[in-house]
């Protein structure tokens, strides 16, 4: 037992409160609802040990964020983790990391107690206390969706797109999970969803690596006093113009996700153009020019997409109606319910 207690596997540091103080002033000048989300102590009760923690080979990497695959010494023994950490020391990669921290921590706060399985990345702990700090979160073998569409090699597959979409409707679970909580993703996109290796989608990256896609999914805003890549294509109206993002404008994304998945993975395009700037981003939507329907993809599954890109946020499908919607689409496409999300690739 002294062992343990000296290696530290027992010894549970103490919660550094000004430390934690500190982080949530400057969460709640970003986001209310995530602050006030957050029960004492959050930080501390998730804190791992760096000397645990053996990092292995990089699987992601950003300008800002690096993830790499690594053990974690537990109780149980050793567990395979994804853990991300800062690469450029600056306060916008270490907002975004607490960010990230915050809001996994907020969503499995409020799991307490409930074990269906949650459709957003499991958090597996945190290393603050270290020079170099980590989130580490469960490892999801099968990658994101964006490379998995991608390597579908097999594009007529009977019953290909009714089994992608069940990968949909775990992404709509997690659009609920987080309006339960009034929380915005910001950047839901194939890219940002984990396939795990029990075939669950999970909706992860809140905030880190975001420029690793930078050449053709993220543009470099330069409003006054804004300087940071966003992924204009997967944006909403509102949330260009304005900056402001609701669980709506994940709607709209997740509306972009849903193109993803019926072009198996291709990069979206307005009006035959891939790159397209702020302004001119805002005068093709506000024309009313949407992305087109892909071929072959079934006119309700179209009508969905194009309901999720309304002008008016309010008049957007809510991520139930969505999942609804969803499971009559894959009845339909999967007359027998033949769910073989392994056998798709
Ligand atoms: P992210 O910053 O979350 O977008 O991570 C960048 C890339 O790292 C992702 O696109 C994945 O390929 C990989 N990655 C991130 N988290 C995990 C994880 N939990 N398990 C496996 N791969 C991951």
């Amino acid at each position: 037992m002294a062992i343990l207690y000296k290696t530290g596997i027992l010894a549970c540091s103490a919660p550094d409160t000004g430390e934690e103080d500190k982080i949530l002033f400057e969460l709640r000048k970003m986001e209310q609802d995530l602050a006030q989300s957050l029960q004492p102590g959050w930080l501390g009760r998730w804190e791992k040990k760096i000397k645990h923690l053996t990092p292995g080979p990089l699987i992601g990497e950003g300008m800002f964020g690096l993830v790499r695959k690594g053990k974690l010494r537990t109780f149980e023994g050793e567990l395979a983790v994804a853990a991300k950490t800062v690469r450029v020391e600056d306060s916008q990669s270490y907002r975004d990391f607490y960010r990230e921290a915050a809001i996994l921590v907020a969503v499995h706060q409020q799991r307490d107690g409930d074990y269906r399985e949650s459709n957003i990345v499991r958090l597996v702990g945190l290393i603050t206390k270290s020079a170099e700090k980590y989130i580490l979160l469960e490892y999801a073998p099968k990658g994101d969706l964006l490379g998995f569409l991608r390597r579908i090699k097999n594009h007529n597959k009977d019953g290909l797109l009714g089994n992608l979409l069940g990968y949909a409707v775990h992404i709509a679970r997690a659009l609920q999970e987080l309006e339960r909580l009034r929380i915005a993703h910001r950047d839901v996109a194939a890219r940002n969803v984990l396939i795990t290796a029990d075939a669950v989608a999970k909706l992860a990256d809140f905030g880190l690596a975001r420029d690793v896609y930078a050449t053709t999914q993220y543009v470099r805003c330069n409003r006054p006093g804004i300087d940071e890549l966003l992924p204009l294509k997967w944006m909403a109206l509102e949330s260009i113009e304005t900056g402001e993002y609701t669980c709506q404008s994940d709607v709209w994304s997740f509306g972009v996700l849903l193109w993803e998945i019926a072009t198996l993975g291709k990069d979206p395009y307005y009006d035959g153009r891939m790159q397209l700037s702020f302004l001119q981003m805002v005068g093709i939507l506000r024309q009313g020019i949407r992305l087109e329907k892909p071929p072959g993809c079934p006119e309700d599954l179209y009508r969905l997409m194009r309901s999720c890109w309304r002008d008016v946020p309010d008049t957007r499908p809510t991520p139930e109606e969505i999942e609804e919607r969803l499971l009559q689409l894959r009845r339909a496409l999967l007359p027998h319910d033949v769910i073989e999300m392994e056998t798709v690739v």
